[in-house]
């Protein structure tokens, strides 16, 4: 891989800017009267019962003071249950009773069918930022850290640059396969590190190999048209996702590898670029993942954060701000811009 130069993080808000709904907003979006979602998933009665027995709320309710959880803290309580061997009371692993781990996975269908959805057609900001850093020729010496689930940068680079290739810092079983994906070469791959997993990651948990969905049309495959059994061993394969501040999702074996990769790229990189990136202060393991860049490693990168939306008040703007300056050692690093992502897609910082 060429000498890293820029890692540019991808947050949230550049999915939301593209039009995909905030995590707050995923749950409404699904369960809207008339969204469309129709009775395409069988699981959909699931979670409605699961809704009204976890979190007391009827789904079908269009009432606006209906107030739904996060997709995080939904699949947080259920990932930890699978992790210990717990359940909940009529949630059973031995009888009829659907159990936790069906949840998760009619969760991540959920949230896929409401991606693919709201993302069909998006801004093209992902897009004009691939655009113009092959023009400026910058587009290999840049890394991606993507902490979405969604494929938006994927296709971006996929669509516009089929000459190269993708690396996502692990290893998929149909690199071998006939006209599928093939495995990055050295020099002309663009490394995008997906920290919390991507839909279309598809994790066997049989023989524990990754298979991405397949490519079609220069961009990846909908999880939800292409559902694939393991390439090795025919089991039923489900989405890699692990929602950030649940850590010990982040034991899985791949998203290791990816997180390696990551301080990879990070300890080379003059640059580091937060778009639409709030700093959570739950997000534990970047932070260590950073503390340990700027502890470790020289030279000192400069920090550069853009978050801005039209729209977006004073008040949470200062607080962010005051997040990352608390948290990064060199204070005068750290560059707090009033800029919105889809203005550095077309235009880099002064
Ligand atoms: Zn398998």
């Amino acid at each position: 891989m060429a000498d890293i130069q820029d890692v540019i993080f991808l947050g949230a808000g550049a999915s939301a800017s593209e039009g995909a709904p905030v995590q707050k907003d995923l749950f409404r979006e699904f369960f809207r009267p008339g969204g469309g979602y129709g009775r395409r998933t069988a699981g959909i009665a699931r979670l409605a019962k699961f809704f009204q027995d976890f979190f007391g709320l009827d789904v079908r309710s269009d009432s606006p003071g209906v107030l739904f959880p996060s997709f995080e803290e939904t699949l947080g309580v259920l990932e930890i249950a699978i992790d210990r061997g717990e359940s909940f009371r009529g949630y059973s692993v031995a009888s009829q009773a659907p159990d936790v781990q069906t949840l998760k996975e009619d969760l991540i269908f959920l949230i896929a069918l409401v991606l693919n959805r709201t993302l069909m057609a998006p801004k093209g900001h992902h897009r004009d930022l691939v655009r113009r850093l092959a023009d400026e020729g910058r587009l290999l010496s840049t890394a991606f850290i993507s902490l979405n689930y969604d494929t938006l940068i994927d296709n971006a680079l996929i669509g516009l640059h089929p000459d190269f290739d993708v690396d996502y810092g692990v290893e998929f079983t149909n690199y071998s396969r006939e006209r599928d994906w093939k495995v990055p070469r050295q020099n002309r791959a663009v490394a995008l590190y997906k920290l919390h997993g991507s839909l279309n990651w598809l994790y066997c948990p049989t023989c524990i190999s990754l298979t991405l969905t397949p490519r079609e049309h220069h961009k990846v495959a909908a999880l939800i048209d292409h559902p694939v059994p393991c390439a090795q061993c025919g089991m039923p394969i489900v989405p890699i996702i692990t929602p950030p501040s649940y850590l010990k999702g982040m034991k899985n074996y791949f998203l290791q590898q990816i997180m390696h990769r990551s301080a990879d790229v990070l300890k080379s990189a003059r640059r580091i670029v937060f778009c639409g990136y709030s700093f959570p202060a739950a997000d534990l393991l970047i932070r260590y993942l950073l503390k340990r860049i700027e502890l470790n490693y020289d030279p000192r990168p400069e920090i550069v954060v853009i978050n801005s939306y039209e729209g977006k008040d004073g008040e949470s703007k200062r607080r962010e701000e005051k997040r990352y300056r608390r948290f990064f050692r060199n204070k005068d690093q750290v560059r707090y811009l009033d800029m919105s992502f889809s203005d550095f897609c077309n235009c880099d910082v002064d």
